[in-house]
């Protein structure tokens, strides 16, 4: 029986690597899959996890259509095996919607990679729908730590390295921001909740310099940009 497996996580959760993972193991076994990805960090058409990997991969958009797709490769005699979709938060709930058909009327595995919820704490569209629909889903553990050593659950937004809770839901951005984030620059990065609460990033947090009106408010500080 073919399924829709929904791995999931924050940021750093090592979600890519486990999907280059499970593709070297099954291509190992002469299974061909297909995968697919949208924004991801190392540019158009490739999948790469922190730690280096990198992958081909098939960029999607608003527009694309993951169940037509695959019904056009197979009716031109192509064979897929199975199913990889990174960066799934960011597919539309019909997409997602088309990747249960993928499952149910071609047969073929799915495994879908995304991140949960977004910088302010709220599921993705594509998120919400895989787990509404997938067969299993699965909240990987590998251990992401907020700058203070807890686990983190979290992801933030940061601009100049300071942590904003409004904006677009997607901004692409850099994941290694921080610190020495230019000025203005996008970055992401993960913290508990209870510093996501804060909005205390390593940046605001950092070397003594809490300044006394963000640290032990019960509600949101206001930011000066
Ligand atoms: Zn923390």
């Amino acid at each position: 029986m073919a399924e829709l497996a929904f791995f999931s996580g924050t940021m750093d959760c090592g979600k890519s690597t486990l999907a280059l993972q499970i593709q070297h193991n099954r291509s190992a076994r002469g299974l061909l899959g297909m995968i697919f990805t949208r924004n991801d960090r190392a540019g158009v058409g490739r999948i790469s996890s922190r730690l280096g990997l990198i992958a081909e991969a098939t960029e999607t958009d608003e527009g694309f259509d993951f169940h037509a797709h695959l019904v056009r490769h197979l009716t031109a005699g192509g064979r897929v095996d199975y199913v990889i979709a990174d960066e799934a938060q960011f597919l539309s709930p019909r997409q997602v919607d088309q990747l249960a058909r993928v499952v149910d009327d071609l047969g073929i595995d799915v495994f879908a990679f995304g991140i949960t919820t977004d910088f302010r704490t709220k599921l993705f569209p594509g998120s919400q729908r895989l787990i509404e629909l997938a067969d299993r889903v699965e909240v990987l553990q590998v251990e992401a730590l907020c700058w203070c050593g807890a686990r983190a659950t979290h992801n933030a937004r940061t601009v100049g390295g300071r942590m904003v809770v409004e904006g677009a839901q997607v901004v692409i951005g850099d994941v290694s921001g921080g610190p020495d984030s230019p000025r203005g620059e996008v970055g992401y990065e993960v913290l508990c909740r209870r510093h996501h609460r804060r909005r205390l990033t390593a940046a605001t947090a950092g070397a003594g310099q809490l300044s006394p009106d963000v640290l032990p408010t019960e509600g949101v500080p206001r930011q000066h940009s």
